[in-house]
């Protein structure tokens, strides 16, 4: 997808620090992390959002949620963290490709909205 941010970081066009690839999906450090643990998890095709999930291109996120443990693990989270994703204007979504925000190292705000 032309002009999409992370799929130029897919691509390599732009340099990402990367903690985990596969053939379907990438996860990186956020450029500007909100938790001492912060990690973004994005499918290798591009989907806009959660708002753009059917039937046909869900099967990603299932993929993706069987590597978040992994990730967790991997980064010492053992008491917790929070996965997010927001989801356009409203939903504070600034990043028009489907991603999913690993949160942790820290007690979190229990402020939800
Ligand atoms: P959103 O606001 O869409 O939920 O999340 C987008 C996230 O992407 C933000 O947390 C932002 O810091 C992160 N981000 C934006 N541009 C870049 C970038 O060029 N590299 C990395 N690693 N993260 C980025
Ligand atoms: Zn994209």
């Amino acid at each position: 997808m032309e002009n999409c941010l992370f799929c130029k970081i897919i691509a390599g066009d732009i340099p990402s620090t990367k903690v985990y690839e596969d053939d379907k999906c990438l996860a990186f450090r956020d450029i500007a992390p909100m938790a001492p643990t912060h990690i973004l998890v994005i499918p290798k095709a591009h989907i806009g959002g959660v708002d753009e999930l059917t039937a046909d291109n869900s099967a990603v996120v299932a993929h993706i949620f069987s590597v978040i443990p992994q990730i967790a693990k991997e980064e010492g989270l053992a008491n917790g963290y929070r996965v997010v994703s927001n989801v356009g204007d409203d939903g504070g979504q600034t990043v028009r490709h489907l991603h999913f925000h690993i949160l942790g190292g820290k007690k979190l705000s229990t402020e939800m909205a």
